[in-house]
This record gives C-alpha cells, structure tokens and sequence, in this order.
C-alpha cells in the first residue's frame, strides 16, 4: 500500500482508496467496484464528507429494524468486504444478523476469495450460493438458502436497484447504505442511508450496542416514527444547502 501521511488533509479518502485498490490485486473487489466507489466519492463530497442528521436518523431506523427481525443479514460485496470488514462483524455480533457474500460480478473463485479475506476477521460467510431469488437476471440472484433467501430484513450496502426491487418483491425489508439519494436503490429502499459505509457502519455498532437492551415497543416505535421519503428529502435538500452556501461564498469572495 502507498504510505498516506495522516496529516494529508484527504487523509481518510486516500485510506479508501488505497484499501480498494489492494481489494482489486486480492481478487476480492472488482474493478467496477473502482468505479462504483467514485460516484460515490462525489456525492459524499457534496454532502460535506461528514454524518448528517437524515443519515444518523436513518441508521437509527435501520439498528431498530435489524434488532427486531427474525433473520436479518447483511449482505456483502468487494467494496464492503475491505472497507469495513471489523465493523460488518460488530454489527453483525450486535444485532445477530448474519453475514452473507452477494455479487454482481460472480465466480466461485471470487466468493471463495472473499470468504477466506472476510473469515480473517472471525466472520462467519454464508455463500452456500444454493437458492435462487426468482424474477432477477443478473448473478446477484443467487444467494444462500440460510441467509437472504430466508431473510426477514436485508441490509444491502452498495446495491443496485434492481436487486433491491427484487428483495421487496420476496417480501424483505430493505435497508440500503447508498451515497447517492437519487438512485434506484436509495427510492426503492425501505430505509436508505445516505452516508458514507466508513461512517455509516461504525455510528450503527456504536447504536446497536445501546440499542440490544431496548424493548420490543421503543424499538417500534422509532420505525412507526420513521418515513423514509422525507429522510431522502432532506437528503436532497443538504446537498442543495451545501451548494448554495458554496455558491454564496464564491460570489462573495
Ligand atoms: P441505481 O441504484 O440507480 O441502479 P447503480 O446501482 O447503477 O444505481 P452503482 O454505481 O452500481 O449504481 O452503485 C454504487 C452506489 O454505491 C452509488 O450510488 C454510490 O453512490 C454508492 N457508494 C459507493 N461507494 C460508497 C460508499 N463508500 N459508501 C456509501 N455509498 C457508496
Ligand atoms: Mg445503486
């Protein structure tokens, strides 16, 4: 890895960079996920590169929802697997969720690779990769018998809409973690958080902790309180404040 002096004032973005990049030379992130990663990378900045109050709201929502399901999981891709892979199994630890590899771009080789890095970290993966989510073409169909397919509440960082169509359509709640409020993914998500996985992961380890002692009913009533529609309002909204103070502060200079 190149050595990122911490005093880089882009410190932490070159940190996840660099980490994708030695993602790519394992074999466990895709190329594609470079890509997916910039886009995101542009969002986070417009959003001022900082947890905002609809993002810490949603996180809430998505802790309460996974403490209170039967089956949660987390579902994993090359990007998640080496950005944050202590935290997916403190969150999953926290909440007792499972954790199970799911990727777009699929070969066994890739998921065994994935496996062997994300067990490394004491998780247990499921990627039995024996059952089949009908109604979806790409390889993100194939999931584990014991993990999404039974599923109950999904958390699917870095998803594409169409998968997370197809997971409403099995009857699952969504949860997704997606930089980009206007996405499929994001409108199509029973919970969208928009922030960046690196904070977004850590803010809810931190909430589930506190949270696993909660009772069933405080935990219900932080989802009946919860509309995922004006979260991503006000998702839309901070960007567009962050632009136009910007915007005010160059004309004023
Ligand atoms: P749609 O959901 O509209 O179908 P898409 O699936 O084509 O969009 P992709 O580029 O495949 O979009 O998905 C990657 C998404 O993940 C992007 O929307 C991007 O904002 C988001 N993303 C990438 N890196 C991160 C990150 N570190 N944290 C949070 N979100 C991220
Ligand atoms: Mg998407």
């Amino acid at each position: 890895m190149t050595e990122i002096p911490r005093s880089h004032p882009r410190y932490l973005s070159l940190m996840m960079r660099e980490k994708l990049v030695e993602g790519v030379k394992l074999g466990v992130t895709a190329m594609q996920g470079l890509i997916a990663h910039g886009r995101g990378e542009a969002f986070d900045y417009i959003l001022g590169e900082r947890t905002r109050d609809f993002a810490l709201k949603a996180e809430r929502a998505a802790v309460a929802a996974m403490l209170l399901a039967k089956n949660p999981v987390i579902s994993v891709n090359g990007n998640v697997a080496v950005l944050v892979p202590k935290e997916v199994k403190e969150l999953a630890d926290a909440v007792g969720a499972k954790v199970e590899i799911n990727i777009f771009h699929h070969s066994p080789e890739r998921v065994e690779r994935m496996k062997k890095y994300l067990e490394q970290f004491g998780i247990e993966v499921l990627a039995a990769c024996d059952a089949v989510l009908e109604g979806l073409d790409s390889a993100r169909r194939i999931v584990d018998s014991r993990g999404i397919y039974i599923a109950d509440v999904v958390l699917v960082p870095l998803e594409d809409g169409d998968r997370c169509e197809i997971l409403k359509k099995h009857g699952k709640k969504v949860v997704a973690i997606d930089l980009n409020p206007l996405s499929r993914t994001a409108r199509m998500a029973d919970i969208t958080i928009v922030d960046n996985i690196t904070r977004a992961l850590p803010n809810m380890v931190e909430m589930a902790n506190e949270m696993k002692s909660w009772s069933k009913d405080r935990l219900e009533s932080i989802l009946e309180q919860y509309d995922n529609r004006q979260i991503l309002a006000q998702a839309v909204a901070g960007i567009k404040e962050y632009l136009d103070r910007v915007s005010k502060e160059l004309k004023s200079s």
